[in-house]
């Protein structure tokens, strides 16, 4: 069997097992030379990360135990010396998306030719803006360059605004400018981490500050457009459950779902640290994987996180609502069908 159908049919019988994480963000590296207002990742910076051989022993660990889809992130992945050798040893075995802030892309673009998504975060039209929020002049430009470097390199490249109470009113505009280019767009959703565990593996945010979402009734009223848009564009890369289920939680104040954390997703570290989400505390690394995936630790775990209701991350509302084999094939249809999974990569 060659490398692509090897690829498709392993993706896929895991993609339809039961029971199984089939999400995964590793971070993996804390480098980053971004200063993102609401971020904390760049203050609490650590050259210290694992090996090429771990991180790839790793991804082996993870792909063992059902791993799908995989968002590698960081601070910036692309800044690793090794990012081009990770990022191909991921693509070979899972669906694989990069981020990185817009400043590394195109200084890295042949570690990304067979990269299913890289994820370029542009948070403003306004240049000004943007590098406001990025707090590094030249962040908007380098952004845009990259985005039009990528796709015409032919590589899968689409745009992850965070909503924020700055940019709420511009969303609609931004989504529109980027997909009538044929850019595909995804959100964040800014929030601030109230401390769930002292250990947690990285917080985000602070209370009160710009960045905070106080007008709901412009969130109810962006979702809804949202929701009308989506209908003819299918390169807004949110599921229409997504969508709804988070306006509930702006309209009514209500979470119509349950956290799935350790479940249907985790997150890695990097140092390989392993947690329900970034949230929680580490609970082992992704070495012990093996052992206490079926733990009666981790049993116990996933009913508290269960029952949790700290955040409101896009990307974990995701993982819990599209967890399952049918959910699989939900996102596979809905989000990843511009992926090159079925594209021949040799
Ligand atoms: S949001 Fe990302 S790019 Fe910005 S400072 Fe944090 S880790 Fe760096
Ligand atoms: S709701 Fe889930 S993802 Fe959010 S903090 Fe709680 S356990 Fe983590």
């Amino acid at each position: 069997m060659d490398l692509k159908l090897r690829r498709i049919s392993r993706i896929a019988i895991n993609a339809l097992s039961p029971n199984k994480p089939h999400h995964a963000q590793w971070l993996i590296t804390r480098k980053c030379n971004y200063r993102c207002r609401g971020c904390n990742v760049w203050k609490e910076q650590d050259q210290k990360e694992l090996s090429t051989q771990e991180v790839k022993r790793g991804l082996d660990i993870l792909k063992d135990i059902g791993v799908v889809e995989i968002v590698l992130s960081g601070g910036d992945p692309l800044l690793r010396e090794d990012a081009k050798e990770i990022i191909n040893f991921s693509t070979d075995r899972f669906i694989t998306t990069v981020y990185d802030n817009g400043s590394m892309a195109l200084k890295k673009i042949e570690a990304l030719r067979n990269v299913d998504f890289v994820a370029i975060s542009i948070d403003s039209l306004d240049e000004k803006k943007n590098d406001f929020i990025k707090d590094v002049p030249g962040a908007w430009k380098r952004a845009m360059k990259a985005v039009k470097g990528l796709k015409e390199e032919k590589i899968n490249v689409c745009v992850t605004p965070t909503i924020s109470q700055l940019n709420l009113y511009e969303i609609l505009d931004i989504t529109k400018y980027f997909t009538e280019r044929g850019i595909p767009v995804w959100y964040c959703l800014y929030s601030y981490d109230r401390s769930c565990d002292e250990n947690q593996l990285f917080r985000i945010g602070k209370p009160n500050d710009d960045l905070l979402i106080k007008d709901k009734q412009g969130m109810v009223k962006l979702f809804d457009s949202l929701i009308d848009m989506r209908k003819k564009n299918s390169r807004i890369l949110i599921t229409d459950k997504l969508l709804k289920v988070t306006r509930s939680l702006f309209s009514e104040d209500k979470r119509v779902w349950n956290c799935q954390a350790l479940k249907n997703f985790l997150v890695l570290d990097h140092l390989g640290r392993i947690a329900g989400c970034h949230n929680q505390n580490y609970v082992g690394t992704v070495f012990d994987l093996p052992k206490i995936w079926n733990s009666k630790k981790f049993k116990e775990l996933r009913k508290t996180y269960n029952d949790c209701s700290q955040c409101n991350y896009l990307c974990y509302i995701a993982y819990s609502l599209h967890g399952s084999p049918f959910g699989n094939m939900l996102i596979v249809k809905d989000q990843w069908k511009n992926a090159k999974l079925f594209i021949s990569k040799d």
